[in-house]
């Protein structure tokens, strides 16, 4: 599309959106009484206003049925992994039985951890990207002292080459090939966290595949984000959070993917909890530890329904929506807001865009990283009620989500942004 910098244009763009209603199903936040311009969808997802109802049901039936609620609530609890299933499965690109929902990101990560890295005295090497997120490295760190091998010569952390801001395939692949002999997982965010690339999942995952390895990704920035394709791609694992793009309010309940073919692998290590046991003994209370098959024989514990009914709320609004439809109203808006910005600073004088121009390589957000006075700039954008996210030493993250954010916002945050850097 040849988009146009002018604020008619930006309503044309709105009008003729096949998902602008949806922007009514959110409570859009203030300050001070007044309209902000929300773009950090990618750090806390706006609140759907049915969460109250979902939520509300689970308080109600909760007061008036007590324990029985788990078999006679409107949902019984009992089953109540099972209720976010489908969505889920839709929106990674998976089979039911290799998602579930359950604990957050972090705890997710090292149960897959224990399950899929195995370091052998020869193969014990984790390929991952510089510069992932912080609770990311603080656990390839700590599993790697858990096994006893030292991160300096365990842990492979792929840079960007010199002069580059983001990773190459190629560079990648050439890396997992250098090390094949003595790699035992590949894990990458699939969203990267600071530069908003999108890795390349199925060469990846090929490529590790290739070298001997397990291949997993952190789905934090991409999980109702970009398309997904974790089944048909051969991922052996994935987690997430759901507080991001998934609307499921803060500290809300994560999720795992495990690859069909793993579903029935019980030989493959794992810490267990009742959750994860044999569903038709679990009550039995029986000594030996049965694993469910598929991703619910990683469950720990009973399952946090209130967490659970707020993630049911916004799964329902994806359902509606439509993950392609979605995407393709994301790489439009994107593609807007990195239109307006090179209009903003045609010279790069000011900034430069981080995230990669290809719409294929990345999913709402853009990395803006400033040349000077980025944290003054910053503060002016705040002043003028644009919800972004700083992330130091020289970036500021915008990110418009095509369930809630419009042309027009864009189109202000753009005016606004040239003002503050004047
Ligand atoms: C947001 C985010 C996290 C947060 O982890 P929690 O366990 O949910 O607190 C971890 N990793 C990445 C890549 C993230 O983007």
């Amino acid at each position: 599309m040849r988009f146009q910098n002018t604020i008619s244009f930006a309503r044309k763009l709105d009008q003729v959106d096949p998902l602008k209603s949806f922007r009514s199903k959110f409570h859009l936040p203030k300050i001070l009484g007044k309209e902000t311009l929300y773009f950090t969808g990618n750090s806390l997802g706006l609140q759907p206003k049915s969460t109250l109802k979902f939520i509300t049901d689970e308080l109600e039936d909760w007061a008036q049925l007590g324990v029985e609620g788990h078999f006679d609530a409107k949902r019984p609890w009992l089953h109540y992994h099972k209720f976010s299933k489908k969505a889920l499965a839709q929106i990674v690109g998976a089979k039911p039985i290799e998602v579930v929902a359950m604990n957050q990101l972090t705890v997710n990560l090292h149960l897959m951890m224990t399950s899929f890295y195995r370091p052998t005295a020869k193969r014990f090497k984790i390929i991952t990207e510089a510069g992932a997120f912080s609770s990311d490295q603080y656990a390839f760190e700590t599993q790697l002292k858990f096994h006893k091998l030292d991160p300096k010569v365990a842990l492979v952390e792929l840079q960007p080459r010199p002069g580059e801001l983001t990773l190459r395939t190629e560079d990648i692949i050439k890396s997992i090939e250098a090390h094949s002999e003595e790699l035992a997982l590949v894990i990458f965010g699939a969203v990267q966290y600071y530069t908003g690339q999108f890795f390349d999942i199925k060469k990846i995952t090929d490529a590790g595949h290739k070298a001997g390895a397990y291949v997993g990704f952190d789905l934090a920035h991409a999980v109702g984000n970009v398309p997904l394709s974790l089944h048909k791609h051969n991922v052996d694992f994935a987690v997430w959070c759901s507080y991001k793009y998934l609307n499921s309010g803060p500290g809300g309940i994560g999720g795992i993917f495990v690859h069909q073919k793993h579903a029935t692998n019980f030989d493959l290590p794992r810490l267990a909890g009742w959750w994860g046991h044999d569903v038709q003994e679990r009550f039995q209370m029986r000594k030996g530890f049965k694993p469910m098959s598929g991703a619910d024989g990683w469950q720990l514990s009973n399952f946090p329904v209130l967490s659970g009914a707020a993630q049911l709320a916004s799964l329902d609004i994806f359902q509606q929506a439509g993950i392609k439809n979605l995407r393709k109203k994301s790489i439009l808006l994107t593609g807007y807001l990195e239109f307006l910005l090179k209009m903003v600073d045609p010279d790069g004088k000011h900034f430069s865009i981080i995230t990669p121009s290809n719409p294929k390589d990345r999913g709402c957000q853009l990395s803006i990283l400033m040349k000077q006075h980025g944290r003054k700039i910053f503060d002016k954008l705040m002043k003028a009620r644009v919800l972004a996210d700083w992330r130091e030493p020289d970036v500021i993250r915008i990110t418009p989500v095509p369930l809630y954010n419009r042309f027009v916002e864009v189109f202000r945050f753009s005016e606004i942004f040239k003002r503050a850097l004047s």
